[in-house]
């Protein structure tokens, strides 16, 4: 555990901050799980370079059907020493591949042998190895043959029929396990343990990391009854009659859904048992990777824990896949984003970018692996914003890869170790994205388009760093529709403006506590400067309506700022929200009041930030430092490579630590062999220069 003390005399003495990452920049020392309790020194810490090899082994592919008659030759070249070899030559560090696919290990352990081999391979040519463990899949047919307890393992529907994949239209063998099922995760411990004592893997992928989105979600007896312990546990009996109504949980059941109440349509969440039961789902989940981490932990091999549960896009993960970022992050050092959103710049004025999930990735010193390989802009941002080259693909690698892998190779000293940088956080506040996606999930996106296509350097800060939030680090706090603040939040908020803090509120923040109760006053009511209207027993929330339609203020309160702004107004008709209310690309597009937002920001951080890029809407920026070594970077990413594959004369100015002065910018980029000096000047602490012509990609260091 980092605490304060160790984080400020770690500035003292020079350590780096890598071991901090992004939070501990923000000096957001986190109180976590037991398997938090101690962060680990790691090699991930030196950056990642990943490629394969498939990671399917030749039951499951043969099990699935539409294979090669040569199937069986071609897995195995997958794992051979000549495309191990091909790998490294082009600069990747660590192979990934097959290991545990979900038939059970006596079915699979010929090929698991086969990976024990291949492991013993990759180690002797100095590379790490990647194994593949199937997190949500069970196939029963080869798996009950193997354990007869296990047909009490998988996850049941209301009518006790098996829940199976949300997609792959023809694997039916694929059953889903139980996740709060104790005897399946101690036969999972049993594939861990092999992955970590036989193979001696360097890196743990766990594909599959979610649940199913209502109504399949799991009712078998064991989370019906874990469901009414987790109850017992959380509250007091007095609490659980303020939640419920009334103190008894035995018979509380998971939610039910028929044809005209679809959980897809469901927009507002505020029943306490649909909302429990979210939460339930998300901390099974977590427990379950939490025994998984405490075990290969306790082996003492230095072994990274991945998973697939997606990224920060449009999708309410929690309430679909039982997937709770916050919770499973600082559990992982790395996890994997298939959502494939490509980077795109289009004519409608639409960014497609990954930089959120990159942000949160940074928050909880993960590595992020996107399919990044066949995009140029893709494989940049994924080195402006993850600061390593992640996943590159599976052989043959795509030039574009191998270009970006050598020049990250060259100039790797330039990413290990950074921290980012922010004068903005924006609130992530999981009980109002959660329940109401369509409106608080779809702000904090929009407020984040702003940030993004203005090149502002921003965070992502959750509840759990919250209150710890201070505007010495962060200049400005924004709660794009934070609806659900608990008192504490909204002690915490009042006490960052008191000190200084710049505070931007938008729609309805503060409306609701964080079980989605309505406030009788809004939360952020003095803080916005609003005047208390009378309420009266008849009517509470009399005060809240009008409110709701106020027009746009700044005030003063303590030392600090605060804006209102009533709505940030999607530019144009809105999209059709897709079912759960996911938001898809076609929702990325800067709201119609952006300047708004801009100008909001500038006067709430009395106009100082610590970076401006002046640039077309399709230059993406990110601002990065290595303090011990006294140097900041900002990168720079062309999304609109394709039709605009230069842009000329970036001015870029970038802040420096108070009273420092720059000794020093370097340009460099994959197009140069070498680093290019740049003419700059002192502006105050602030080292103003220009960026002659940029491509794709480009990093300029400044040193003091
Ligand atoms: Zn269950």
């Amino acid at each position: 555990m980092i605490n304060r003390r160790n984080f400020i005399e770690g500035i003292a003495s020079g350590i780096a901050l890598s071991r901090l990452g992004a939070a501990g920049a923000l000096g957001l020392d986190r109180e976590g799980t037991t398997a938090d309790a101690h962060p680990q020194e790691s090699w991930i810490d030196n950056g990642m370079i990943d490629a394969g090899g498939s990671h399917e082994p030749l039951i499951f592919v043969t099990r699935r059907g539409g294979q090669s008659v040569d199937a069986r030759r071609m897995i195995e070249y997958q794992q051979s020493e000549d495309v191990v070899r091909q790998l490294k030559d082009q600069g990747v560090e660590v192979f990934h591949t097959h290991l545990y696919k979900g038939f059970g290990m006596v079915a699979e352990k010929p090929e698991m042998e086969d990976t024990v081999r291949t492991a013993q391979m990759v180690h002797r040519l100095g590379m790490k190895i990647d194994t593949y463990i199937q997190w949500s899949s069970m196939m029963y047919e080869t798996f009950f043959a193997e354990e007869p307890r296990a047909p009490g393992w998988i996850q049941r529907d209301a009518s006790g029929q098996p829940i199976m994949l949300w997609y792959s239209y023809q694997q039916s063998f694929r059953y889903i396990p139980c996740f709060a099922n104790q005897e399946y995760l101690d036969y999972l411990k049993k594939v861990v343990r092999f992955a970590v004592e036989e193979v001696k893997t360097d890196f743990i992928h766990f594909d599959n990391f979610g649940q199913n989105a209502e109504p399949q979600s799991c009712h078998c007896d064991t989370c019906k009854n874990g469901f009414r312990a987790y109850l017992r546990n959380k509250y007091s009996p007095e609490q659980r009659k303020d939640r419920f109504g009334f103190e008894n949980v035995d018979y509380v059941n998971p939610p039910l859904w028929n044809t005209q109440n679809p959980p897809d349509q469901l927009d507002v969440i505020e029943e306490p048992g649909i909302q429990e039961w979210i939460e339930f789902r998300c901390q099974t989940m977590a427990n379950g990777l939490a025994q998984m981490v405490d075990l290969i932990r306790a082996s003492g091999r230095d072994v990274v824990v991945e998973v697939n549960c997606g990224g920060i896009t449009g999708d309410n993960t929690p309430w679909t896949r039982g997937a709770d970022h916050a919770r499973i992050f600082k559990l992982t050092r790395s996890f994997w984003d298939e959502s494939d959103q490509r980077p795109e710049y289009s004519p409608d004025g639409r960014l497609i970018t990954a930089i959120r999930t990159y942000k949160a990735a940074r928050v909880y010193r993960n590595v992020a692996l996107l399919n990044t390989w066949e995009n140029e802009s893709a494989i940049a941002e994924c080195l402006a914003f993850n600061q390593t080259i992640g996943f590159a693909g599976i052989i043959p690698l795509t030039p574009e890869m191998v270009k970006y892998i050598s020049f990250y190779r060259r100039n790797r000293n330039l990413y290990v170790g950074s921290s980012d940088v922010a004068s903005v956080a924006v609130f992530r506040s999981h009980p109002s994205i959660t329940y109401h996606f369509s409106k608080a999930g779809l702000s904090v996106i929009l407020a984040e388009q702003v940030l993004i296509q203005a090149r502002i350097p921003f965070t992502l800060i959750l509840d759990e760093d919250f209150s710890r939030l201070s505007p010495a680090i962060c200049k400005v706090l924004i709660l794009p529709d934070s609806e659900c603040l608990s008192d504490e939040q909204l002690a915490a908020v009042r006490k960052y403006v008191d000190a200084g803090g710049g505070l931007i509120v938008t729609g309805r923040a503060g409306f609701y506590d964080s079980w989605r109760r309505s406030r009788v006053t809004p939360g952020l009511q003095d803080l916005v400067g609003w005047r208390a209207a009378a309420s009266t027993p008849m009517n509470p929330m009399a005060d809240a309506a009008p409110i709701a339609a106020a027009s746009a203020s700044r005030n003063e309160f303590g030392r600090g700022r605060v804006v209102y702004i009533p709505e940030l107004v999607f530019d144009g008709p809105l999209p059709a929200f897709d079912v759960y209310f996911t938001i898809g690309t076609n929702f990325l597009k800067r709201p119609k009041n952006w300047k708004e937002l801009i100008d909001s920001v500038d006067w709430a951080a009395r106009n100082d930030l610590a970076m401006r890029v002046a640039g077309p809407d399709f230059l993406g920026a990110n601002l990065v430092e290595q303090p011990d070594k006294r140097r900041r970077f900002v990168h720079l990413v062309n999304y609109n490579a394709s039709k605009t594959p230069a842009i000329e004369n970036v001015e870029v100015k970038c802040a420096l630590p108070k009273g420092s002065s720059a000794r020093g910018v370097s340009l460099y980029s994959p197009a140069s062999e070498n680093s290019i000096p740049l003419q700059f000047q002192m502006q105050g602490a602030t080292a103003v220069f220009s960026i002659p012509k940029l491509n794709t990609y480009c990093v300029a260091m400044v040193s003091w």
